[in-house]
């Protein structure tokens, strides 16, 4: 199969012919339809903080067809439509046995949809409901992001939300804000690109990220926000997230931040801050994430701004490590 391949940090794919998967007892393959590309996958492959080793295969936001199963494999069939979560977990533990396989000690990852086929784990995959498409499927992933943030957050009735970023992490935080119930919702990035896209999918209003957000947020939500969504994972972010939220309120970590940041801690403490991280998603959000676009609402669609081939993709990837207008960008690897 063509897979697109990372061989020098900070440097385009390379697209390269590799071995097709093999599915091992209680995984399948999938033909791929789509695969987003997410800000980890920037993050991580860029040379700075955290990566992944090179000669590896990225990409975990995918859809696509089955078409070889493994071994005891019962609840996935040749020709159904599926996507999955990118970690597959032992099965056993506490973390497994609540269908959060993220938090399994014993996980493994299945994360190389920027090619042809990907392997994907039984357990964690999902038929798609009739209503999903493959490419909407490609987009369970952001969402249920979102989600498990909005859950982390205890976000309440009628509360003030700011998001600081406008990616998709950020507007599917904002889209969970609006559905759970919040009161005002607003977005702020550091330019208005994806303005329309915020409203589109919740948001109430969008603020520019300029040097004094604080001021700018509560005065475009009527107050100090009760929750603050860090949804950029760039240094300063976080100090910039506890500056806006109100005393006693919550500021949710979702950015990605490979590299050592610095705050003042009695910033926080002066605020009595509440501070929650929130990785990944467990089953139910990601099976909630598929769930209301089967009802309909398919709003994020909006993020989708280019889908490009394998031969274009590696370009296109690259692009993004840049000031760009892209928001969600899918590979269609056998356009
Ligand atoms: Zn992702
Ligand atoms: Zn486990």
């Amino acid at each position: 199969m063509r897979a697109a391949v990372l061989k020098a940090y900070g440097q385009p794919f390379v697209v390269e012919e590799l071995p097709d998967p093999k599915p091992g007892p209680g995984q399948a393959v999938l033909k791929v339809s789509r695969c987003g590309v997410c800000g980890s996958d920037l993050h991580m492959s860029s040379g700075h903080g955290l990566n992944f080793p090179l000669d590896t295969v990225l990409g975990h936001e995918f859809s696509g067809e089955v078409v070889e199963v493994g071994q005891g494999v019962s609840r996935l069939k040749v020709g159904d439509l599926a996507t999955a979560m990118p970690m597959t977990g032992c099965g056993r533990c506490p973390a497994c046995q609540a269908n959060d396989p993220f938090r399994c000690a014993d996980r493994v990852s299945l994360t190389a949809g920027y090619a042809e086929y990907v392997l994907v784990g039984e357990r964690s995959a999902a038929r798609l409901p009739a209503m999903v498409s493959l490419a909407d499927a490609a987009l369970t992933e952001p969402l249920a992001c979102g989600l498990r943030g909005a859950e982390r957050a205890a976000l309440s009735p009628g509360a003030r939300v700011l998001v600081i970023g406008a990616g998709a992490i950020g507007l599917a935080a904002a889209y969970w804000s609006r559905r759970l119930g919040a009161g005002k919702v607003a977005v702020s990035a550091r330019t208005d690109r994806a303005a329309h896209i915020a409203a589109y999918m919740g948001a109430d209003a969008f603020v520019r990220a300029d040097a004094d957000l604080s001021a700018a947020a509560a005065e475009a939500l009527g107050g100090p926000p009760d929750v603050v969504f860090e949804c950029v994972g760039a240094p300063g972010m976080f100090a910039q997230a506890v500056d806006c939220v109100r005393p006693d309120g919550t500021v949710c970590v979702l950015g990605f931040c490979t590299v050592p940041d610095s705050f003042v801690p009695s910033d926080a403490l002066a605020k009595e801050a509440r501070v929650v991280f929130a990785l990944a998603y467990d089953r139910a959000a990601f099976e909630r994430s598929l769930a209301v676009m089967d009802a309909g609402d398919v709003a994020a669609r909006a993020m989708v701004t280019s889908t490009v081939s394998l031969d274009a993709f590696p370009a296109a990837f690259q692009a993004l490590r840049g000031p760009t207008d892209q928001c969600k960008v899918l590979l269609d690897p056998w356009a």
